[in-house]
């Protein structure tokens, strides 16, 4: 794994996966833009994460809502009032910073003078006019955690899905904090991606699928690639509670800056559901929710064996996709010594996660048959939909296995005088962990890399 985050912010932008947002403009802290290989790697994670959470099971259904929301959502949800982190004001370099993340509350830490402010409320939502008109009402937020639109669209989904209890709805999108401090590189940023799950399920039943649902996504976060022994769990107590929550379990990655949270797994028991229904007193709801004159629909299903609606409990895994991105760079980095002295960086990343699956590379750059051959076989192997299959003719083949060990990918086929001369066509494939090569005929490419992907 990488040691040092320097390391990873370095190669990310040598290569093309992460770049500072608006570098030509000197930069916009807490935003980070995903280039060419970042882009891939996203989507590839976002992607494994759908199979995992929607395909995989039949007891979860997607949704996309949007961004904005009625204002109305974030004074029920609780985020206007309590979406807050503490912090202190410096008189002196009159810098901010986020209290609990002070090295001393009682100094500053950008200039260590101790004529500093006591901790109090900022509230971490980006506030926004929404229309021509700018008045008092005129205001939305963009949301800080996307779960609010899966709550709100409850009975959409359930009423277009006909749904019963247990199950679940899953969304992917972009949230927006205003962070105090941003830092680590993509790991604390104001605009950022999360995977979020909302399980809904009977009261009484919460406890074991909060149980259930750590195990699944620590196993999950594995098999992305992540070591177990750069994985712990965090039993979040007292104060660090969130409000909604009954019981929160943080899954914690070895970043390079130490172990922090990449998930949080949190009982949220009926206080969002609770909290947006209509007619809340009929429901005998455990969570103290605020009292909701807005809402203008029940958020309920019914339960046969009793036979009355009840608002459901709900367990939330909540995971980061630019943390689970920065995760599994953090762990694929590796610095290897080869036998004949000389060292190579090589992106180990599970296949499924590899920006380019296969490039495919001819070994010479003006041999018009042999560039043929090569085209040919990408766009053979493109149609196969594993992702992204990269013809490249530069014709320097040693420089090209540097590179592609370097940005993670999997296979390199070189195209050869034997590809265009010998019988049967055959490559040469090269491995990018072992480094070895094998010699594969090109009419059996599509199995063999279709095998190599999906086993
Ligand atoms: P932290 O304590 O690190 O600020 P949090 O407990 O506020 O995080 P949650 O509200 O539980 O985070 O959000 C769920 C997930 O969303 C987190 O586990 C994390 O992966 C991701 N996330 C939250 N805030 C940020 C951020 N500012 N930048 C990147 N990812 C974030």
């Amino acid at each position: 794994p990488a040691k040092t985050m320097d390391e990873l912010v370095s190669l990310c932008k040598r290569r093309g996966f992460i770049f500072q947002g608006s570098e030509i403009y000197g930069g916009m802290q807490g935003a980070y833009d995903y280039g060419p290989l970042g882009i891939e790697l996203k989507n590839n994670l976002k992607g494994a994460w759908w199979r995992a959470m929607v395909y995989d099971r039949d007891d979860v259904e997607g949704l996309d809502a949007a961004i904005i929301q009625n204002k109305h959502v974030y004074k029920y949800s609780g985020h206007e009032d309590t979406f807050t982190d503490p912090m202190v004001d410096c008189h002196e370099c009159k810098s901010r910073m986020r209290a609990d993340h002070m090295k001393d509350i009682k100094k500053c830490d950008n200039c260590g003078s101790d004529n500093v402010t006591e901790p109090r409320d900022f509230n971490l939502m980006f506030k926004t006019n929404v229309g021509p008109m700018v008045n008092e009402d005129s205001y939305t937020y963009l949301r800080p955690e996307t779960a609010q639109g899966i709550f709100t669209n409850f009975k959409n989904v359930v009423d277009s899905t006909s749904r019963a209890l247990p199950f679940g709805i899953a969304q992917i999108g972009k949230s927006f904090r205003n962070e105090i401090t941003p830092r680590n590189f993509i790991f604390r940023v104001r605009e950022f991606e999360q995977m979020e799950l909302e399980f809904f399920c009977k009261p009484g039943e919460d406890e074991q699928w909060h149980d259930t649902w750590v195990k699944l996504r620590k196993q999950w976060w594995l098999d992305q690639g992540l070591a177990e022994e750069n994985i712990e769990f965090e039993y979040v107590t007292g104060d660090d509670l969130a409000h909604y929550s009954k019981a929160t379990v943080d899954i914690l990655y070895k970043f390079p800056h130490g172990f922090e949270e990449l998930e949080g797994v949190a009982n949220r028991t009926d206080y969002d559901l609770g909290s947006h229904t209509k007619a809340q007193d009929e429901f005998g709801l455990s969570a103290k929710v605020k009292k909701n004159e807005h809402s203008t629909t029940k958020l309920a299903v019914r339960d046969l064996e009793e036979n009355k609606m009840v608002v459901p409990f709900c367990i939330e895994p909540s995971a980061g996709l630019d943390r689970g991105v920065l995760a599994v760079l953090t762990e694929a980095f590796t610095e290897e010594q080869l036998d004949n002295g000389s060292s190579r960086i090589v992106l180990k990343l599970k296949p499924h996660l590899a920006p380019i699956k296969v490039a495919v590379l001819p070994l010479k750059k003006n041999k018009p048959e042999i560039v043929e051959a090569a085209k040919g076989i990408k766009n053979r192997l493109q149609k196969l939909g594993l992702g992204r299959i990269l013809y490249e003719n530069t014709g320097n083949v040693g420089k090209g296995y540097r590179r592609h060990d370097e940005v993670g990918t999997p296979i390199c086929i070189t195209v050869d005088f034997d590809t265009i001369e010998q019988e049967g066509a055959p490559v040469t494939v090269r491995h990018r962990d072992t480094m070895e090569q094998e010699v594969v005929k090109t009419a059996d490419l599509p199995s063999f890399i279709l095998n190599y992907f999906i086993n």
